[in-house]
C-alpha cells in the first residue's frame, strides 16, 4: 500500500493540478466573452438633458457586423411618452435596449435624447439618466433594504441586462474580485437602512472599481440634474437615512411583503438568506429605480407566469414609475401595454408594424393576430393566463 500511496498521490496532485487548470482556462474564455467596452470620445461631453426625448434615426446594427439584426430603425418617443415594443423572440427588442444604454455602438444611424448624439457624450452622464428594471434582477446577500437601495447607482440592473456581462460581473462580485463593489456594498447598508447609524457612510472613494460598475456609478457628477427631471440626490451621505428606501418599497407595492419577514428592511436575501420569487424581485428593481429617479425608464416585463395580484400589484407600480418618464418597454403581455403611446412591432430586426393598440388592432396584421392569440391563450383552461408570446 506504501508502494501504491506515492504514484497515487502523484496521480491525485496532477488530477487536481490539471483540474486547476481547466478552471482557469474556464475563466479566461469567459473573460474574452466580455464585449469590447465603449469609450468615451476624448472631447464628450455630459448629456444634457431638457427633457428626455429619445430619438432612433435609422439605426443597423450587428452583433456580428456581417449579419445585421437591427436594421434601418426609426422611431421617436417624446418626453414623457411610452412606447412598447413587442414580437417574436430573437426579433432585436433587447438590443435596442441595449443600444439606448450604450452597450453598443449603431454600425450605421444615430441615436439622440434631447437632440444629443449619445456616441458624443459621456456613458456615466448616459447612465445616470436611464433607470433599468430588467426581467430578472440580480440581489446580493445582503439585506433587502440594502438590495433596494443599490439601486441608486444601477449597477446590477446594467449587467443582467447584458448576459455576457451579467455572468463575469457576478462571478467578480461573488469571488469578491471587484473589492471596490464590496467595501461600497458593506458601507451602503449595514442593516438598517430606515435608521442612521452613524457609519458606513459610502464616500466618493468607495465606489466600486470594475469596469462597468464605474461606468454606471458616475464619478463625476458633473452635470446638473434639470428640475423635475432627473432629480438624484446630490449628496450620496444622507440618502440612506431618511426612510427613502420604504418609501421607494411602498410606491413599488412591495413594503407590505417586506414588513412580514422576521427582521424587516434587515432581512438577508439570496442565496444564504430569504428567497424572493420573480415578481418580489422585479418589485425591488422597480423600487430601486424609484430610488434612481431617472428621465428614461428601459422596462423588460417578465416572462415568467405571476399570479392574478402580483401582476396587479406590478402593472401599477409600473404605471406609477413610467408616468412622466419616457419608456421604452418590452411587453410579453399584450394586456400591460393598451394604453402605451405607440406600439412597435419588431420582427427580423425591422419595425413591421407600429401604431397605438387601437390602430394595430384595426390594421389587423401581427399585433391583431397575437393578440387574438393571447385572448385564445387566456381562455384556455389548462394554458396559463400569463403566457409570454414567445410561447
Ligand atoms: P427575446 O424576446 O427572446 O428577448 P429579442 O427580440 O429581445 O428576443 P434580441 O435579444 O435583441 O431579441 O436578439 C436579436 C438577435 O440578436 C437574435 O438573433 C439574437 O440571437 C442575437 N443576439 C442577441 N444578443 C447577442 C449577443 N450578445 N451576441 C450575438 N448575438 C446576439
Amino acid at each position: 500500500i506504501t508502494q501504491l500511496y506515492g504514484p497515487l498521490n502523484l496521480f491525485g496532485t496532477s488530477y487536481r493540478s490539471l483540474q486547476k487548470n481547466f478552471i482557469d482556462m474556464e475563466k479566461m474564455l469567459d473573460l474574452f466573452q466580455e464585449p469590447v467596452e465603449i469609450q468615451d470620445l476624448p472631447l464628450a461631453k455630459p448629456l444634457t438633458m431638457t427633457g428626455g426625448e429619445v430619438v432612433f434615426e435609422n439605426v443597423s446594427f450587428g452583433y456580428n457586423p456581417q449579419n445585421p439584426n437591427l436594421k434601418a430603425v426609426s422611431f421617436k418617443i417624446p418626453h414623457g411618452k411610452k412606447l412598447a415594443l413587442v414580437g417574436p423572440s430573437g426579433g432585436g427588442k433587447s438590443t435596442i435596449l441595449r443600444l439606448l444604454f450604450r452597450f453598443y455602438d449603431p454600425t450605421q444611424g444615430r441615436i439622440l435624447i434631447d437632440g444629443q448624439d449619445i456616441r458624443m457624450v459621456t456613458q456615466s452622464s448616459l447612465r445616470r439618466k436611464i433607470g433599468i428594471v430588467p426581467q430578472d434582477t440580480a440581489l446580493f446577500n445582503e439585506s433587502i433594504g440594502y438590495n433596494i437601495g443599490y439601486g441608486k447607482i444601477g449597477q446590477d440592473q446594467a449587467q443582467v441586462f447584458d448576459p455576457s456581462r451579467s455572468t463575469m460581473q457576478r462571478r467578480r462580485i461573488q469571488s469578491g474580485e471587484s473589492s471596490g463593489g464590496e467595501s461600497s456594498r458593506r458601507v451602503l447598508l449595514s442593516g438598517k437602512p430606515t435608521k442612521p447609524t452613524g457609519r458606513g457612510r459610502k464616500s466618493k472613494n468607495a465606489s466600486p472599481q470594475s469596469s462597468l460598475e464605474t461606468a454606471c456609478i458616475t464619478e463625476g457628477d458633473e452635470d446638473a440634474d434639470v428640475e423635475g427631471v432627473g432629480g438624484e440626490y446630490e449628496d450620496d451621505e444622507d440618502w440612506e437615512d431618511d426612510g427613502r428606501i420604504q418609501a421607494a418599497a411602498e410606491a413599488a407595492q412591495i413594503h407590505e411583503i417586506i414588513s412580514r419577514f422576521p427582521e424587516a428592511y434587515a432581512t438577508r436575501v439570496g442565496e444564504r438568506g430569504m428567497r424572493l420569487s420573480g415578481g418580489e424581485k422585479q418589485r425591488v428593481a422597480i423600487a430601486r429605480t424609484i430610488l434612481k429617479n431617472p428621465p428614461i425608464l428601459l422596462l423588460d416585463e417578465a416572462t415568467s407566469a405571476l399570479d392574478t395580484q402580483t401582476e396587479r400589484d406590478i402593472q401599477n407600480s409600473i404605471e406609477s414609475i413610467s408616468k412622466d418618464r419616457t419608456t421604452l418597454m418590452i411587453a410579453h403581455r399584450l394586456s400591460t401595454i393598451v394604453d402605451a403611446d405607440e406600439i412597435l412591432v419588431i420582427q427580423n430586426g425591422e419595425i413591421a408594424e407600429q401604431g397605438s393598440h387601437e390602430e394595430l388592432m384595426q390594421a389587423g396584421g401581427i399585433y391583431a393576430a397575437m393578440w387574438m392569440q393571447q385572448l385564445r391563450e387566456d381562455r384556455t383552461p389548462a394554458g396559463s393566463s400569463h403566457s409570454s408570446q414567445k410561447d
